[in-house]
């Protein structure tokens, strides 16, 4: 078990013993750096728990086939992001080798994306479905022809291309946060018990979470239903509050170094084959971001961090976001200053003057246009539209700034928290 999890040798291991022992506790947070395994370690999990054979790397029971195609019912996903870039990558393996792995790892990135529009985690708000059905059929008839055993790999490969913009379309409707009513769906879940051995429900960017979510997760992590296992994952530990941190056994997934990550893009991207001439100390998350989108899941998680701290800060009980006011969140909000400080630290100034990197700027606004756009659809807010106006001309402003009299965009950035803050008379 757990051989496909590559260079997390110490988490692996207390895992693993943790399940030998049968001390493996109801709720578990797997934290660790962006890219390090984090979701592949919590799935490979769910197999384990469900198997009733071993859980040999190879087992070919009925439980470890569905985990392996992610269809077992007794697993639920949540939470924001997956990776554009994992569907893009996956696509392109399948096109140069339609190989049983390649149709697999597709297959995989997929249904990752899939699995947060499950019925089971809309419980009554199922209406919230119905405009992301359409795109669900599509996929879903078209992964058909992409699974192993189905019809030749020239025909998977290209159901796969024709696929990849509709699977880009249903991967931009995964919420931006959980949604407390999801919250509310899982823990009804969690009370019916598992369909097989054990239900896993897992968690990604746990840090995201709103207060209204948290404070309904913190009532179900208390007591874990008897059959039920949570894995939370975070890549910001120090965002999450510590009253859900005490419930939860961490295992710590590390930075893995230049050999084992040279491993995990031959063994699991393949790139021996299709990209021999990559660069030996190439990271993951480099490779990740030569497909820009996995860098651009990065930009979409600063835009939301900027923006929740900016609007946290106002002094406007008006702002309702998620059914509570934005002004209770100051406390558990690092000020937003702060925020942007970060950010421009993790983007080197929103890259300066690499023209390689002139993309993040202008892709930083648009997210956060994104987002509030999103925002706006689940809150009546009048303090969140006028907020929203408000980006809406700063964000014009800056991008012209930036794009016809090409102003450093660190700078831009300082502006825009300045135009944005309630601080500023112009506002
Ligand atoms: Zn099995």
């Amino acid at each position: 078990m757990f051989e496909n999890i590559i260079g997390q040798a110490e988490a692996i291991r207390r895992l693993s013993q943790d399940i030998k022992d049968g001390q493996l506790p109801g709720s578990l947070l797997f934290d660790g750096p962006p890219l390090s395994a984090k979701l592949s370690g919590a799935l490979e999990l769910a197999r384990v728990s469900s198997c009733d054979d071993g859980a040999a790397w190879n087992c070919d029971c009925p439980q470890c086939a569905k985990h392996r195609a992610l269809t077992h019912s007794d697993l639920l996903l949540l939470g924001p992001k997956t990776s554009r870039a994992e569907l893009a990558i996956a696509v392109d393996m399948l096109d140069q080798a339609p190989t049983p792995a390649s149709r697999y790892f597709f297959i995989r990135a997929v249904r990752k994306v899939c699995k947060r529009f499950d019925p089971e985690l809309y419980g009554n708000e199922e209406a919230r479905l119905a405009k992301i059905q359409p795109l669900l059929r599509i996929v879903m008839e078209g992964l058909e022809y992409c699974l192993p055993g189905n019809g030749d790999g020239r025909l998977a490969a290209t159901e796969a291309r024709k696929l990849l913009t509709t699977c880009e379309k249903l991967h931009d409707q995964i919420p931006a946060s959980t949604p407390v009513f999801q919250v509310r769906s899982i823990e009804h879940q969690a009370r019916q018990g598992a369909w097989h051995r054990r239900r896993l429900i897992v968690i990604e960017h746990a840090d995201s979470m709103m207060d209204a979510a948290r404070n309904a997760l913190l009532k179900i992590l208390e007591e874990p239903p008897e059959q039920t296992t949570f894995v939370l994952t975070t890549s910001r530990r120090q965002a999450i509050i510590p009253t859900i941190l005490s419930r939860l056994r961490p295992y710590r997934f590390v930075q893995r170094d230049a050999a084992a990550a040279r491993q995990v893009l031959v063994r699991v991207f393949r790139i021996d084959q299709r990209e021999p001439d990559l660069a030996l100390d190439t990271s993951i998350g480099d490779y990740f971001a030569q497909h820009r989108g996995g860098a651009m899941e990065t930009v979409t998680l600063q835009a939301r961090r900027f923006l929740l701290a900016v609007l946290a800060e106002r002094h406007d009980d008006g702002l309702v976001l998620d059914g509570q006011p934005l002004a209770a969140m100051r406390d558990s909000h690092q000020p937003a200053a702060a925020v942007m400080a970060g950010i421009l630290k993790e983007t080197a100034n929103f890259g300066g003057s690499v023209d390689a990197m002139s993309w993040l700027f202008p892709a930083f606004l648009e997210e956060g246009g994104r987002l509030l756009a999103d925002w706006l659809r689940d809150s009546r807010s009048p303090g969140l539209l006028r907020f929203a106006e408000r980006f809406a001309a700063c964000s014009r402003d800056s991008l012209m700034r930036y794009t016809a009299y090409n102003l450093n965009p660190a700078a831009l950035g300082e502006w825009l928290l300045a135009s944005l803050s309630d601080t500023n008379p112009a506002s």
